[in-house]
């Protein structure tokens, strides 16, 4: 879409992330689940990182989680960002225990935001192909 100017996702192996995309455009957030050790993991890679083997599916989670950490960006190094200063770039802890980069939304920052505070995952339609997967106040 062309009046939406800040980078979008590049796909290193589209083959293994686009059915993360895909879930998200459909407002779903879908993680890497190991079949033999039931255990997710995050990021997505050809092997389960707790017991390296390499038999895993998608699964639907809650979006549930808490803020793990986090900082306030005031300096984007991006100027397409400015407008969105101050903005919280944060790690999220999902409830399934994988830890995910993402943004803080719907929330006054600096002043809304606190360590552990509860969070769901909210879908930001940046364009007609790309959700972005990003958090708010639970
Ligand atoms: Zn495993």
């Amino acid at each position: 879409m062309a009046d939406y100017a800040k980078p979008l996702p590049r796909q290193e192996v589209p083959e293994l992330t686009q059915p993360f995309w895909d879930a998200a455009t459909r407002h779903e957030l879908l993680i890497p689940r190991c079949r033999p050790c039931n255990r997710y993991f995050w990021y997505p890679r050809p092997a389960c990182p707790h017991c390296l083997r390499e038999d895993w599916e998608w699964a639907k989670v809650s979006g549930r989680g808490r803020l793990h950490t986090y900082t306030v960006v005031r300096q984007p190094q991006n100027p397409n960002f400015q407008g969105d200063v101050p903005y919280a770039y944060a790690v999220v802890q999902l409830d399934e225990g994988v830890r995910m980069i993402s943004n803080i939304v719907d929330c006054p920052i600096p002043d809304g935001l606190q360590v552990d505070m509860p969070l769901v995952a909210t879908f930001d339609d940046v364009t007609p192909e790309w959700t972005l997967v990003k958090f708010k106040p639970a």
